[in-house]
């Protein structure tokens, strides 16, 4: 360790470096390092067990078909761009711990994927740039109710609420997110605050530190905050959109070239194959049996396989420019939101799972089908199937089974991390679905 960074640590008065990592069950976790260790310099092995890839959302054991077995090391090695002091919790830091085994990198580790996902794309010369949209819920931690009964962007959320409100984006802001806006949203208790975009590697990362910042500063002021996608079934979904744009050079391709020539250009093709394959890659951006009870029509949530500008009801949304505003038309478009993903997912696996489906979509071709300008909740079964758009699917089972029988994603995934993920996803799907929807939720809903 850096002689920079123990003396930095010893400057914060930091007692407990927390190492962490987020497995398949999407779930984040840390091995809490004390300074006894840290400060003496040199290096300080921390491990876990292979198994620990093996676990899934429904308790800690490792699933009987996961590869991922209690035979083996895997050893987290500090990325130390990732560290940072807690400002809502003195004399604590966290760091991301990548996973290594004999010294290399571990194939099988979330956040290498992502890497490696980021090298296929930049093969064709572009780069990602993305953030997540988190949407959340606040509990009495005391008698499990939402906090308040507000409705969306009602400013009385932040009249009962604003100390905490201020200092979530206070504590955001000084482990480097750029804090955008904050609005409460629709369902009691709901509370939305967004992020700027950057790099792809970032913004998973943000991710990680965004959901364990609202965590920890619930728990100071009396609440349990939940990330779950669906909380209350009469309440809204908690969505977690990622929204993203394509790069190259120092051009935004979405505003420069999509949609400007007769053919498909890189950004459009990428889009196509985020389309085309969604209902695997859904395994990955929506992995929760909990996430189906969000995904309806008429919730914003991106229940249908279509894309439209401007069009909440679209799985993928394209997000004009304010200043050209110009809807229905497949020109002027800033980014593209991806709805069909919530916080119960790793961000450097749904990053990844997104970046592969378009870099398919790239490799063949793809060019979007129209617009779908209308919602899709609201049409016919006739008009769905003659605009050839398909409602997703309906359980985690039949997303799960697309993803394992999608050939073309072969030559991405290591053989073991997609038998894992697989194994982890089908107990989660049998235990979670066995269990009425309350007790689902009161099972989940401090795991995310
Ligand atoms: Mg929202």
């Amino acid at each position: 360790m850096e002689k920079m960074i123990r003396l930095l640590l010893r400057a914060a008065d930091i007692v407990f470096m927390n190492i962490l990592w987020c497995d398949y069950a999407n779930i984040i976790r840390g091995k809490a390092i004390h300074r006894n260790l840290f400060e003496q310099g040199g290096s300080f092995p921390v491990s876990i067990s292979k198994a620990q890839l093996g676990v899934s959302a429904c308790g800690d054991y490792v699933v009987p078909e996961s590869p991922c077995i209690p035979v083996g090391e895997i050893f987290l090695k500090p990325d130390w761009n990732t560290l940072r002091v807690l400002p809502y919790l003195p004399g604590y830091a966290s760091v991301y711990g990548e996973m290594t085994q004999w010294g290399q990198e571990e194939s099988i580790d979330p956040r290498r994927f992502l890497k490696n996902a980021l090298k296929e794309l930049s093969q064709y010369g572009i780069s990602i740039k993305a953030a997540f949209e988190n949407e959340f819920t606040l509990l009495n931690k005391v008698t499990g109710e939402p906090i308040d009964k507000t409705l969306f962007a009602s400013p009385s959320a932040i009249m009962e609420n604003g100390p905490f409100i201020a200092r979530l984006g206070d504590a955001l802001e000084m482990q480097g997110l750029e804090v955008e806006r904050f609005y409460s949203e629709s369902g009691f208790g709901q509370y939305e605050l967004t992020t700027r975009y950057s790099d792809a590697l970032e913004a998973a990362d943000n991710q990680i530190l965004f959901r364990q910042t609202v965590h920890g500063l619930s728990a100071q002021f009396g609440y349990a905050a939940t990330f779950l996608p669906k909380y209350a079934q009469e309440q809204a979904g908690n969505g977690c959109h990622v929204h993203f744009s394509l790069w190259k050079e120092n051009r935004n391709l979405f505003r420069d070239a999509f949609g400007k020539n007769n053919h498909p250009d890189l950004s459009e093709s990428f889009v196509a194959g985020v389309l085309e394959n969604l209902p695997s890659l859904m395994a990955l951006t929506v992995p929760s049996p909990n996430s189906f009870h969000r995904l309806k029509p008429h919730c914003w949530s991106g229940a249908f396989q279509c894309w439209g500008v401007d069009n909440r009801e679209a799985a993928l949304r394209a997000i004009t420019p304010p200043e050209s505003h110009c809807a229905g038309a497949k020109q002027n478009i800033d980014h593209f939101e991806l709805k069909t993903c919530d916080a119960s997912s790793n961000p450097y696996l749904a990053l990844s799972g997104l970046i592969l489906c378009g870099v398919l979509g790239i490799k063949k071709g793809l060019a979007l089908p129209p617009p779908c300008q209308k919602d899709p909740g609201s049409s016919t079964a006739e008009e769905l199937a003659r605009l050839k758009i398909a409602r997703l699917p309906l359980n985690l089972l039949e997303c799960v089974r697309a993803f394992e029988s999608n050939s073309d994603f072969n030559g991405f995934f290591h053989p073991m991390m997609k038998e894992a993920i697989i194994a982890v996803r089908k107990e989660e799907y049998r235990k979670l679905n066995a269990l009425s929807f309350e007790e689902q939720t009161a099972l989940l809903k401090d795991r995310y």
